[in-house]
């Protein structure tokens, strides 16, 4: 089988395109022929190197990927049933989605929802799973979209720019924050109301400031989510799930103990299947037809690594679909 296949050279990281034997394959009860994958920022972080993401090499990166059962020991499928893949440390320490097969649990699959093909479902991947789980978050902390704007951060990343679209489709006002001016067409026709620079939101934030949010999805953490935290409404909800401008919190205990504000986490790669099936079912359902080609670039296995350098330069808008077959 063709793969990106990951090796250490010292402190380095060189991926390429390798013909690999698939017995080689990790241990699993489902073999499944992948036709998609996609390129997510944690993927970015292992393929470049730039992340401590993979502790075994070799390893074939791509945390999430879409394809069809080739052969099961797993009852619930069938050789030629489509399946979707996102978490479950595949891509990070179990051999992953960028290659023509994988081997894995039958526990980590999801069979493909009514109104989904598998290009589709890598067009959102992990990236678009995950920006369900956070707009699942709001509503099950109560924010309803007559409640006020919702704020969405790293917008024109994956799970900004699906977090954009989803909430935009179920009535809600959308105001995007983005470090490039440029992007505000896009965010715009995805349906944010409003595009807002993230330079507004890079200085220390006072402990309480205006409050200006219902609600909102963070993708970027650090000074940024605590000035998000710092505005949020009486009784708001923010689903926090990323962390592309810094890992930290610099934040106080004011907004939640004086505004009764609620701070979400979310994780996309242990999420239970009830869950995930729900998630996915959603997705299928919400998304207008032109998000799918508004938020795609497709590239192929080859193009994978430069891509991914790109990510990490904060070159790349929206959903990056890698066509595997
Ligand atoms: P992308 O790289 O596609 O998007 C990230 C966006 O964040 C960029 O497009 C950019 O948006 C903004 N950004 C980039 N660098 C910085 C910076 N230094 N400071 C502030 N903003 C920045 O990544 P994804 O959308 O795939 O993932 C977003 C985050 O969510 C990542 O941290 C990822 O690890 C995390 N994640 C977490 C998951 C979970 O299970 N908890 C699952 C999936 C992702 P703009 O230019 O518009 O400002």
């Amino acid at each position: 089988m063709r793969a990106l296949l990951l090796e250490q050279q010292g402190e380095q990281v060189l991926a390429q395109v390798k013909n690999i034997d698939s017995n080689l394959l990790p241990v699993g009860d489902v073999t499944v022929e992948v036709n998609w994958s996609s390129l997510n920022y944690k993927d970015a972080l292992a393929i470049t190197g730039k992340g401590k993401i993979i502790r075994h090499f070799p390893m074939v990166p791509g945390i999430d990927f879409a394809g069809q059962v080739y052969s099961s020991q797993d009852q619930r499928f069938k050789k030629g049933q489509s399946v979707v893949l996102t978490g479950w440390g595949v891509g990070e320490n179990h051999w992953g989605g960028l290659a023509e097969q994988a081997r894995v649990s039958g526990e980590w699959l999801v069979p493909l929802p009514a109104g989904l093909d598998e290009r589709k479902a890598m067009i959102l991947g992990t990236a678009g799973f995950t920006a369900m789980l956070c707009v699942m978050a709001l509503e099950e902390g109560g924010v309803k979209p007559a409640d006020g704007d919702i704020l969405v951060t790293g917008a024109s990343g994956g799970v900004g720019s699906t977090a954009v679209a989803l909430l935009a489709a179920l009535g809600y006002n959308v105001t995007a924050i983005s470090g490039r001016d440029s992007n505000t067409d896009y965010l715009k026709s995805l349906g944010a109301k409003e595009v807002l620079p993230r330079s507004d939101y890079i200085e220390t934030p006072r402990p309480l400031e205006k409050q200006l949010w219902a609600g909102a999805i963070d993708t970027v953490g650090d000074k940024l989510l605590a000035r998000v935290l710092a505005q949020m409404n009486y009784n708001a909800t923010v689903a926090a799930c990323g962390l592309a401008g810094g890992y930290q919190l610099p934040t106080t205990v004011m907004p939640f103990i004086l505004r009764n504000v609620r701070l979400q986490g979310i994780d996309s790669v242990h999420t239970p299947f009830q869950r995930r099936q729900a998630a996915w079912e959603r997705l299928a359902n919400i998304l207008p037809e032109s998000f799918y080609q508004q938020a795609t670039q497709e590239i192929l296995l080859e193009e994978v690594p430069a891509a991914a350098a790109a990510l990490m330069n904060n070159n790349v808008t929206g959903r990056t679909l890698v066509k595997i077959r």
